[in-house]
């Protein structure tokens, strides 16, 4: 039903597709999560931008693809199809949050501005857990001449068709080392979204009538 990780003091849950044909629903309906009280999500009404914020209070933020908390009571919420869920957790202190990244948000620098952001709110980057969810991967993210010059060179592989397939955690991975987050501490899933049908939806593989799944990082307190 999700994959549920968790360090000390932070608890990471991803609700998967069966998790919704179960309950066969289109939109977010909050009596899902009975383990949260509504009145403390944190949600960005994602629009594949850079834009990422801080704070102790829920609420929907417009223009907004990651939320972060130092509140053990909020809740931060993101919906993915494809995109990476990419979830952020302190290994001590209550400090947490999660971002939306497809290629657009990464080539816009969506993770250069939560560097900033971690930065702004002290936080070592060494004392960060880092998981990035179920997403679609170099086996399935195919793209073509135009867009080629958004991903780095050794991201992409040519294929006999002309098109790219690019490796979008890669870049991801690559990015969050390089700004001096502990290697040994991101997990990336290994499960496609696009490939494994079973178990996840796939924006591409489905078009725009496909739903989300739903990932949630929140305390233990
Ligand atoms: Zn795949």
């Amino acid at each position: 039903m999700f994959q549920n990780i968790r360090n000390s003091l932070i608890n990471i849950k991803f609700f998967s597709k069966k998790f919704f044909i179960q309950n066969n629903i289109d939109k977010i309906d909050f009596s899902l999560f009975k383990e949260y009280d509504q009145k403390h999500f944190l949600i960005p009404n994602q629009t594949h931008s850079n834009n990422i914020i801080f704070s102790n209070n829920p609420g929907q933020i417009d223009n907004c693809d990651g939320v972060f908390t130092s509140n053990p009571k909020i809740v931060c919420m993101i919906k993915v199809a494809d995109c990476m869920p990419i979830f952020f957790a302190h290994q001590y202190k209550f400090f947490y949050g999660v971002i939306h990244a497809g290629w657009k948000g990464l080539s816009k620098g969506i993770l250069k501005n939560t560097s900033i952001l971690l930065k702004e709110n002290k936080i070592k980057f060494n004392e960060i857990d880092i998981y990035i969810g179920p997403s679609i991967q170099k086996c399935c993210f195919e793209v073509s001449r135009d867009i080629i010059d958004q991903f780095p060179f050794w991201s992409i592989r040519p294929k006999k068709s002309g098109k790219f397939m690019v490796n979008l955690q890669k870049i991801a991975f690559e990015e969050l080392r390089f700004v001096g987050f502990d290697e040994k501490r991101i997990k990336i899933s290994s499960d496609c979204s696009f490939c494994k049908n079973n178990n996840y939806y796939s924006y591409r593989r489905d078009g725009d009538k496909t739903r989300r799944m739903i990932g949630v990082i929140t305390s233990e307190a």
